[in-house]
């Protein structure tokens, strides 16, 4: 019998090459009558924003373009946006959120504070507010965070740039609108980067502690999408098929995280980027195959490992075959060397074994684990 488990809700989905033109639509549907609309300036540049907001006018729509949502967005921006979105005329009923993880994190952090006011570090953890949010539409242009399916914003404090963990049922989106057109541009590095993270999410839900029958349907489907496509992406000749795989792929990882929890490697990977500016797809490539080794110990995760080699593009056997695909499409990708000598791993493992995500591991990691995982996976004789 499985452990108790409850899900949570997934977004609406509206798949298909050009669904953009159903914006207009998931507006009415959702009783907007007046639009926000979040983006960043590198879309703006491409004229996605223009485009989306060329349909909403068409459609009769009043719309507020916003398209200054920064990378790792911080609760200063997410304030400038809510106050963006509150200075309209007349007054917004529905947001939506066009572009990468921090465009759609805005998004969903302005909500927040739109409705329920305060600032947004009130909002670290779950459930924290309680009067009824804005409906959001969110329009992934990356295939990898995964946020669009999920209801959880990440918004650095002010100063100590921290990240936080803001999430509520409500801020999870009401339309996920997944046009792979819309990735038809995304540079190879990005594509490849966001394709990897999202690779990470579908095999670290798949095993943790908090997979359940549900989040395993997500994540599997996620892992079928994502490893046909991920061989092309990561050389750079990714095919239309293979753009509209990612999408779908990354949304059904957010979903598998939505609905359990994920792993070491990102536990890992997280304080390689706040001590080091690792990039986060690249931080969460370079920890993920060791902890893969290191999980692989345990029988139980072993077997669920074995389960997904026989879904690669040509099925395979063993939790080991699953490892060495994983390595090697790491390596084809050629992300660039990371010189790890003047790293501490000790402060580096004190960091891991605070982040919420590793808890849900499926074999427990102490402070000593953590710090042999970084000698491991980052090249350095782990006796040494
Ligand atoms: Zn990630």
């Amino acid at each position: 019998m499985p452990a108790p488990f409850a899900t949570r809700p997934a977004p609406k989905l509206v798949f298909g090459p050009g669904v953009l033109r159903d914006l207009p639509a998931c507006v009415r549907e959702l009783g907007g009558t007046s639009v926000f609309l979040v983006s960043d300036p590198g879309l703006a540049r491409a004229g996605y924003v223009e485009r989306a907001h060329a349909l909403l006018v068409a459609a009769g729509l009043p719309v507020t373009v916003f398209a200054d949502s920064r990378e790792n967005p911080t609760e200063s921006d997410a304030a400038a946006c809510a106050a963006a979105a509150h200075a309209c005329v007349p007054a917004i009923d529905c947001l939506i959120a066009l572009g990468g993880g921090s465009s759609l994190d805005t998004a969903k952090a302005a909500n927040f504070l739109l409705s329920n006011g305060g600032v947004m570090h009130d909002y670290h953890g779950y459930a924290k507010a309680p009067r009824p949010f804005l409906p959001l539409i969110a329009i992934p242009t990356t295939a990898g965070t995964g946020s669009e399916t999920q209801s959880y914003t990440l918004i650095s404090r002010d100063g100590s740039h921290e990240k936080m963990a803001c999430g509520d049922p409500q801020a999870l989106p009401r339309i996920a609108l997944l046009d792979p057109e819309l990735t038809a541009t995304l540079p190879r590095a990005t594509g490849t980067l966001s394709g990897l993270d999202a690779l990470a999410h579908a095999l670290e839900s798949a095993v943790c502690t908090k997979r359940n029958p549900v989040s395993a349907l997500y994540a599997e489907s996620a892992f079928r999408h994502l490893a046909s496509a991920l061989g092309r992406v990561v050389t750079g000749q990714p095919t239309a098929d293979d753009r509209a795989a990612m999408l779908l792929g990354a949304a059904l990882a957010g979903l598998a995280i939505e609905n359990s929890m994920l792993g070491a490697a990102h536990a890992s990977a997280n304080p390689l980027t706040a001590r080091h500016g690792i990039v986060h797809g690249h931080a969460v490539s370079l920890m993920l195959p060791t902890v893969m080794r290191h999980n692989a110990t345990a029988p139980a995760t072993a077997a669920l490992y074995a389960h997904f080699a026989t879904l690669l593009p040509t099925p395979a056997s063993t939790a080991a075959d699953l490892i060495t695909w994983v390595e090697q499409t790491i390596a084809t990708a050629a992300l660039a060397p990371v010189d790890a000598r003047p790293f501490d791993f000790v402060a580096l493992a004190d960091d891991a074994t605070r982040q919420w995500t590793g808890k849900f591991n499926p074999v427990p990691l102490q402070l000593a684990d953590f710090a042999a995982l970084y000698r491991r996976a980052l090249g350095i004789n782990p006796t040494a």
